[in-house]
């Protein structure tokens, strides 16, 4: 039967392919790769299997439903995929969503083609959940020829940075405090006068930190128009925090799949684990929070796709729950399948790394639940 609460056949049948094909072919690649350092191969790949058309499809929007689907699928199989995927999407969705013709032209077919990794650069050093006071310079560039301008401060916490090929940048381009002073920049990852450095996390997500040295741009690097890049940057997180709770679901469901599989087979006290009231119920527990949190993140996606009010709050919940759901289930999993979890290269090991930064980025659990709350007055 086919509901407003489920995904329909054609859905079904479509994260069942990504899933084998994740586990066959993008796996390897990603087993070969260097933890913390951007993985060319794999990104190619997610190219030249068509995952990153689908994901920005030629002359249509960006689909909501088909990123989170694509997140999760990927994230059951394999998390650095999934990040890989992700990281494109993030760093070149504000060139779809507000670039020119001429800047889509230039870096859309490359990055769709994997051949070209993208960044978003928002974080600073001293403005992270509270991004408007952002503090990268952008000075006119008395020696360009007046529409220029030259870019000075630091980046931090830049997924795929220092080695992407693009990033977009927001920088304070004028007087006007807080967010209003902010604009979007195409900022090339050779640009004279960028540099960055790699930083090691508990998980191998790829991330580092830039230094702008007078790095110039032009008029026609903005993205969008000068001082609106605030509104870049928000627009980008309302599509991209659904999908934050889709990762998280596809982690949720492979340690669920995990803790079920294991609770089915290890004996101890006379029978399999499962039979131990205490296992099947914290079994239970893990399922209906992990259904709860699909169900929000789907209704979210859906409720984006079709134009609806009230998608701030709506994403902000699907986040907020999904991921402080993925860590629970994840720390249950690990419980439930005793010391062998927490060997280096288990599923479990590499999942309880991978699913705490998600309760941090794009939005702290803290700052869902803050933009929760105002939608409740508006
Ligand atoms: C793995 C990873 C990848 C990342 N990738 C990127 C990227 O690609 N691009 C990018 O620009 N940034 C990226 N970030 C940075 C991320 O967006 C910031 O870490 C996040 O915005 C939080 O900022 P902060 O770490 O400076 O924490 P702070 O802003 O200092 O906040 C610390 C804590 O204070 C509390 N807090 C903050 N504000 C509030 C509030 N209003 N109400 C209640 N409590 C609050 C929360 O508990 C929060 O976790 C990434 C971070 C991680 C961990």
């Amino acid at each position: 039967m086919v509901t407003p609460f489920a995904l329909d056949p054609q859905q079904r049948a479509w994260c069942a392919d990504l899933r084998t094909l994740t586990a066959e072919r993008l796996r390897p690649l990603a087993a070969g790769g260097e933890p913390g350092r951007v993985n060319r191969p794999l990104v190619a790949a997610l190219g030249e299997h068509g995952l990153l058309a689908r994901l920005f499809p030629a002359d249509e929007p960006v689909r909501a439903m088909d990123l989170c689907l694509l997140r999760e699928s990927l994230a059951r199989e394999c998390t650095e995929a999934e990040t890989a995927l992700a990281l494109q999407g993030l760093g070149a969705y504000p060139v779809v969503q507000s670039g020119s013709a001429r800047q889509r032209a230039r870096w859309m077919p490359e990055v769709v083609a994997g051949r070209a990794v993208a960044a978003f650069a928002l974080s600073e050093p001293a403005a992270g959940s509270d991004a408007a006071a952002l503090e990268l310079c952008a000075e006119p560039d008395p020696s360009g020829a007046g529409d220029g301008w030259r870019l000075s401060g630091e980046k931090t916490w830049i997924s795929n940075a220092p080695e992407a090929d693009v990033y977009t940048v927001f920088a304070r381009t004028g007087q006007a405090p807080g967010s209003r002073g902010v604009t979007a920049f195409l900022v090339p990852g050779d640009s004279a006068g960028l540099s960055g450095r790699s930083l090691d996390m508990l998980s191998p997500h790829p991330i580092g930190t830039l230094t702008f040295d007078g790095v110039p741009v032009g008029a026609g690097d903005v993205l969008g128009v000068p001082g609106g890049g605030f509104r870049v940057a928000m627009r980008t997180l309302d599509l991209f925090r659904p999908s934050v709770g889709a990762f998280a679901v596809g982690m949720a469901r492979a340690a669920l799949a995990a803790a079920v599989a294991h609770a089915g087979e290890r004996r101890a006290f006379g029978g399999p684990l499962k039979d131990l009231q205490a296992v099947s119920h914290q079994l239970a527990e893990m399922a209906t929070r992990t259904e709860a949190a699909a169900l929000l993140v789907y209704a979210a996606a859906a409720a984006y796709d079709a134009g609806e009010p009230g998608i701030a709050a709506r994403s902000a919940m699907a986040k907020l729950f999904a991921t402080e759901t993925a860590q629970y289930v994840v720390d249950a999993a690990v419980q439930l399948h005793g010391a062998r979890a927490l060997r280096r290269g288990h599923l479990l090991e590499h999942l309880y790394r991978e699913v705490r930064a998600p309760r941090i980025y794009e939005g702290a659990s803290e700052v869902q639940r803050t933009i929760i709350a105002k939608e409740l007055y508006r």
